[in-house]
């Protein structure tokens, strides 16, 4: 009975357009409009991942559904008569709160961190979602005092539309979410289609801002006051009630006692419950957060000091890690992002005592922006490196490559960057990392030694495994025969005649070692061993050569060269220096200067392979593997003219090991140089001779990259780390020796597999990923079908 004189009393309330005056019927059409335009706003935001807008939608039609049911349940009305009900109703639902706890939920990188991620999301959104839903029911409730007849019912509506939302928020959509990602990663489809989801969401970003927080409670304490009086008023006096009185209009109509009843009753103990909520934000809250904030200002240092709430270090004093500016618990909401303008965050960044660690990212990137701070000196300016790399990852990120997320797969944490900055790498935005493999045991001169390669080419490490194993029972021999790192200059002359002057006076011994003492001056290890020189019309180029101790050297060179060069030019005042570097050094650059002449270290290595090993292991024969040498490595690279590229594959063990001991890799160009041998060997021929000759390995054991900790370890796995105190130069060479016994492991495996004709099959089963393989299942990707570039 009850209901259905509310039914029919909330039917001629929003659906009876008849009985609507023209200004209401306006209103509502405004309602309408602004509804569908809210909506579209909302999903066209979702709508740039198909799989937050699923969620978001699913989670939209379940509150709808638990809405409605509750709204006919309650009233027992029929879902036509809400029509209008139903546009507030959508006006109502925030669905960018259901998508950030998606995201949260999305984020996760394995099926446990599921729930601690969206209980950390709600615990993140909670309290803000919380305080909203209060005022909001407020704020519509204030609607039901209106004494307009719609409205009010409307009003109600709306209350039970967010209170509904609400509830299935943080309890049911979490739930389903869990549960959804949960059997995602089981059938694995999170990894290959919605793990792209978490690159472009910051947890931070979703930190309520405690000024809006304040307002709101403000606010809500100021809407508890209204409905506190109004019901208030209508307690004392029933006739005074506007709200009731619209329910009065039969005299025993029963939804007046309901709407009575819940307000003596059930609108009491809300509005208390309320009062207590709000009271409890606004006062335990606030002194919890104090107390923390106490805490960790007792904790600090006394040379640390506040100001206007966010703690900063004396990094003067500072011995120990303390708090920075992010730290402090709220230190990033006080302060919203930008909120300060470029002059005050200039003033903060030029105080001696703030400085940058004050500011935040947002405002650190609108002084670089402005130039500021110089966009390679962001670690310097900030003074800690791995946030300055953060910084500019967010600019290349935000500026650049307009993709927020796209370096999401380049790592850049926990790296030693102190180590890079001034040394290795400059406007750093992360690390990449390389699988290193070990081939070996490789047995050379007596020691067995395990190989660090680090490569990307599938086959490679396995080949040289092979060759290693090959190698085995007779082991190698190598031998560094020539020590040189050069630099070669370019000077010109006024005339010819000078310039053969200069050529003759560099070349006189005395004067040589006049230009030597120079040069030795200039460096504990580097030693000058001579200068050829060189002439071409007027200009004149001087090869200098010099031992380098355990350091590649170029450095070193190019140093000692200049002071040289300064002192030549005190003699020769008419002599123009072009360059430094006149290309006769050579590096970085295929020259037959130094296949000729040598460079850095010349080492030669020899091995006998016994014709059973090469039978079982190699699955070959001798006569094959030396007739395969002859014609490819000798006779065909003398039909390309090359210079140097005597050999299979140098360059691959080369490369893989100058990446996995921090050698300069460009230098790989010199370095692999190489000339392979093979003859018969023992009384009938039936062994194997081999022996490998590499006259420019340009490398080091100290300086460049070797001083990163991952290529430390992997010289340290070699016995080579750093300079040999005793011996300077030992390790390098060393190092040079291990490079050209495992080039000829290298290239004993890969000429084996040519003979034996079993390059192909071996690499497509190691060089192919089963992706890879896959797509040359299809016909038009079978650019993986092309020969091996080894064959090549
Ligand atoms: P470096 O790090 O510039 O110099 C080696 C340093 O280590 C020197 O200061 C040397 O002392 C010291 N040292 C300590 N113990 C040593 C030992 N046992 N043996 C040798 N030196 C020892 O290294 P570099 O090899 O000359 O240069 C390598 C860097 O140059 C790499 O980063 C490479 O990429 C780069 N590079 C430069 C050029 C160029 O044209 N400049 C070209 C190619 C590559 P002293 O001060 O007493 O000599």
């Amino acid at each position: 009975m009850a209901s259905e004189i509310f039914r029919s009393y909330v039917i001629s309330s929003i659906t009876q357009e008849a009985d609507y005056s023209s200004i209401e019927v306006i209103g509502m059409n405004a309602i309408r409009c602004l509804t569908i335009i809210y909506c579209i706003y909302q999903f066209k935001r979702l709508l740039k991942s198909k799989y937050i807008f699923a969620v978001a939608t699913v989670f939209t039609i379940f509150s709808s559904i638990v809405f409605t049911s509750t709204v006919l349940n309650i009233f027992a009305i029929k879902t036509s008569d809400l029509r209008d009900a139903l546009f507030f109703f959508l006006l109502l639902i925030d669905l960018s709160r259901a998508a950030v706890l998606a995201m949260f939920a999305f984020d996760s990188k394995g099926p446990n961190e599921v729930k601690s991620n969206i209980a950390n999301g709600l615990s993140l959104l909670g309290p803000g979602i919380t305080l909203d839903t209060i005022v909001e029911i407020l704020l519509i409730s204030v609607g039901t005092l209106s004494g307009i007849p719609r409205l009010e019912i409307l009003s109600w509506l709306a209350c039970l539309s967010v209170l509904v939302n609400y509830i299935i928020f943080m309890t049911f959509y979490p739930a389903c979410l869990s549960l959804v990602l949960e059997l995602s990663f089981l059938t694995n489809f999170y990894k290959t289609k919605v793990s792209l989801l978490s690159m472009a969401f910051k947890e931070e970003d979703q930190k309520p801002n405690p000024v809006i927080q304040r307002v709101k409670l403000i606010m809500a304490a100021g809407l508890v006051l209204v409905h506190a009086k109004s019901r208030w008023m209508f307690n004392g006096n029933e006739e005074q009630d506007i709200s009731l009185s619209r329910f009065n209009r039969t005299d025993d109509s029963v939804p007046s006692e309901f709407v009575t009843r819940w307000l003596n009753n059930g609108g009491d103990i809300l509005l208390i419950s309320i009062i207590a909520i709000v009271i409890k934000f606004m006062f335990v809250e606030d002194h919890e957060i104090n107390s923390s904030e106490k805490q960790n200002i007792e904790k600090m240092p006394e040379s640390n000091f506040t100001i206007d709430g966010p703690v900063y270090e004396d990094k003067e004093v500072q011995t120990s890690p303390s708090l920075k500016y992010e730290d402090v618990e709220g230190a990033d909401d006080d302060i919203p992002r930008l909120c300060r303008t470029l002059e005050e965050c200039l003033k903060i960044y030029r105080n001696v005592d703030l400085g940058a660690t004050a500011l935040s990212d947002d405002e650190l990137m609108m002084l670089i922006r402005n130039r500021h701070i110089a966009p390679h000196q962001i670690e310097k300016a900030v003074d800690d490196p791995e946030r300055g790399v953060g910084i500019r990852r967010k600019m290349v990120e935000k500026e650049f490559l307009v993709h927020p997320g796209i370096l999401a797969d380049l790592p850049y944490k926990n790296y030693d960057y102190s180590k890079v900055m001034g040394a290795c790498c400059e406007n750093v935005i992360g690390y990449m990392p390389v699988p290193v493999g070990y081939a070996g045991p490789l047995f050379l001169d007596g020691k067995e030694l395990y190989i660090p390669m680090a490569t990307t080419e599938g086959c490679l490490v396995a080949s040289t495994n092979r060759g290693c194993r090959a190698l085995r029972l007779n082991g190698v021999t190598s031998s560094v025969v020539g020590d040189g790192m050069t630099r070669g200059p370019v000077v010109r002359f006024p005339s010819i005649t000078r310039a053969s002057d200069a050529m003759g006076w560099v070349q006189d011994k005395d004067n040589y070692q006049k230009i030597k003492e120079q040069f030795d001056s200039s460096s504990r290890f580097a030693r000058l061993q001579r200068i050829s020189v060189k002439i071409a019309g007027r200009y004149l180029f001087m090869r200098f050569v010099a031992t380098t101790g355990d350091a590649m050297g170029m450095n070193m060179l190019s140093k000692g060269t200049e002071y040289s060069l300064k002192y030549v030019q005190q003699v020769f005042k008419d002599m123009e220096i072009l360059s430094l570097s006149g290309n006769f050094c050579t590096d970085k650059k295929p020259a037959a200067v130094n296949w000729i002449e040598g460079r850095g270290k010349s080492v030669v290595c020899e091995a006998i392979v016994p014709a059973k090993i090469i039978g079982e292991v190699l699955k070959t024969n001798v006569n094959a593997l030396i007739d395969v040498n002859n014609s490819k490595n000798l006779i065909g690279s003398a039909v390309a003219g090359s210079i140097g590229g005597f050999n299979a594959h140098a360059a691959n063990i080369v490369t893989a090991i100058f990446i996995a001991t921090g050698q300069d890799p460009a230098q790989n160009v010199g370095s692999s140089n190489c000339m392979t041998l093979m003859e018969p060997w023992g009384l009938n021929g039936e062994d194997l001779y081999m022996s490998c000759t590499m006259p420019c390995i340009e490398l080091g054991t100290v300086g460049g990259g070797t001083i990163l900790p991952a290529q430390g370890a992997c010289l340290d796995i070699l016995g080579v780390k750093g300079a040999n105190l005793q011996e300077p130069g030992a390790n390098s060479a060393q190092l040079a020796k291990i490079v050209c016994g495992t080039v000829l492991a290298g290239e004993l495996s890969l000429l084996s597999a040519l003979t034996a004709g079993d390059l192909v099959k071996s690499h497509l089963r190691h060089n192919r990923s089963t992706t890879v393989l896959s797509q040359a299942l299809d016909p038009s990707k079978n650019r993986y079908l092309l020969p091996c570039k080894d064959m090549v």
